[in-house]
């Protein structure tokens, strides 16, 4: 089969524009190759971008414009004031698999605070405890003391996770990390809840910070993206694992967690005035036994979150009283189905972060091994840029939905 006569120019055509106009935004660069002039260009792209330079790229994965713009971006915000470099991930989880891998090795020994994300915890004991790393739980709420208790000679590092899925303790991440930088040992923050506006871990201490991208970060429910903010002296490790296993993002991907990111201030603000309407409305209701929520004074840590972050996000959870709502039980069932289904807002989903309102039943049993949940059935909400009247309106509807399903039982 003879190529056409124009085979050559559909390789050669359309791609070299030098635009001369000045526009606001990196433009998305696709890129797996990446051209060089000269034989030495290649080669030193090559060294600079194995050993983790600023900048340095030689091929897709180890970054384009666009990827180097949010890398930047991200060193900078969450980094503020620290010497700190980011690597990108196509999801948190992937963030925090591969943080884990760069850092521990078989024969360490991790403490994991028993709040921690479900899908951290599968990975921990998963993956993690098959290639030789031990992994314990403490308490959320455990202070220096109880941490020192849980020592091994073989301990390496203390993950972190303020305030924890889906019961929102917080822990005292500056005391933690003073004592454990002063034990040697590494402290590693899964920083998802606060956002870039509302919390600086570095500022704490911490070592390396996981930031899944696809919540607040990007904020549109429209893109899957986690990152590693790392402190420049345990960067060498963090980018060797990053090329060895070949996580990477596309520049379509990256330019969308950089729109979100112009308006993540605006954007938090208004999750936390919401958020906050919203949770003294539902503190308020004879449905309601508490709100799980640390910007109330009703939160048992309300005044460690008043210490250490500037804000509060829109996620948060609720309790069920079961004397006013037949008894209802954590999970999935008739009571917190009637709740939840069928809410003109409130979607249900398993994410978070976006601009919309979401609500779920937790379902904690199987992934709290230190403190089973012995409380009411548990909702989780996740408020979003909606107004707070018509959420609080749909909310009222559901409870509505629930006395009717409880009288009936
Ligand atoms: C959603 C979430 C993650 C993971 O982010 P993905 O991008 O969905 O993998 C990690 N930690 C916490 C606390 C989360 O809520």
């Amino acid at each position: 089969m003879d190529p056409s006569r124009d085979s050559t120019r559909f390789i050669e055509i359309g791609r070299h524009v030098d635009t001369p106009v000045a526009i606001a935004n990196v433009p998305v660069h696709r890129a797996s190759t990446v051209l060089f002039d000269t034989l030495e260009q290649a080669e030193t792209a090559g060294r600079a971008s194995a050993a983790g330079r600023p900048h340095a790229t030689s091929y897709g994965t180890t970054g384009t414009p666009s990827t180097l713009a949010l890398t930047d971006a991200l060193a900078a915000i969450e980094g503020a004031g620290h010497a700190c470099r980011a690597a990108l991930m196509p999801s948190g989880l992937s963030a925090i698999a591969t943080l884990m891998l760069a850092l521990l090795e078989s024969g360490d020994h991790l403490l994991v605070p028993d709040s921690v994300y479900g899908p951290t915890r599968a990975f921990c004991d998963g993956l993690l405890a098959r290639m030789g790393v031990a992994v314990s739980y403490y308490q959320p709420t455990a202070d220096v003391t109880e941490l020192e208790a849980a020592l091994r000679p073989s301990t390496r590092m203390i993950y972190l996770e303020s305030p924890g899925s889906y019961t929102f303790e917080l822990q005292d991440v500056p005391a933690i990390c003073a004592w454990a930088r002063a034990r040697g040992l590494l402290t590693v923050i899964d920083n998802a809840w606060a956002s870039p506006v509302f919390a600086r871990p570095f500022d704490w201490g911490v070592d390396a910070s996981v930031l899944p991208l696809t919540k607040y970060w990007s904020g549109h429910s429209d893109v899957l993206m986690g990152a590693v903010v790392i402190r420049e002296a345990l960067w060498p490790r963090l980018w060797s694992a990053v090329r060895q296993t070949g996580v990477c993002v596309g520049g379509d991907d990256a330019f969308l967690v950089l729109r979100g990111l112009r308006t993540a201030d605006v954007r938090m603000r208004r999750h936390q005035a919401n958020a906050l309407e919203v949770a003294h409305w539902l503190a308020s209701r004879p449905e309601v036994r508490r709100v799980l929520y640390p910007a109330l004074p009703s939160h048992p840590q309300h005044a460690l979150w008043q210490r250490d972050f500037s804000g509060a996000s829109g996620l948060f959870s609720f309790e069920l009283n079961p004397d006013t709502t037949g008894g209802a039980k954590p999970g999935f069932n008739v009571a917190t189905a009637a709740l939840c289904e069928g809410r003109r807002y409130f979607g249900m989903g398993y994410s978070w972060g976006g601009f919309e309102s979401l609500i779920m039943p937790a379902r904690l049993d199987g992934v709290r091994s230190v403190q089973p949940w012995t409380g009411g059935a548990l909702i989780r909400v996740h408020i979003g840029l909606e107004s707070a009247a018509d959420l609080i309106a749909d909310l009222a509807e559901g409870f509505e939905a629930l006395h009717k399903v409880s009288e009936r039982a």
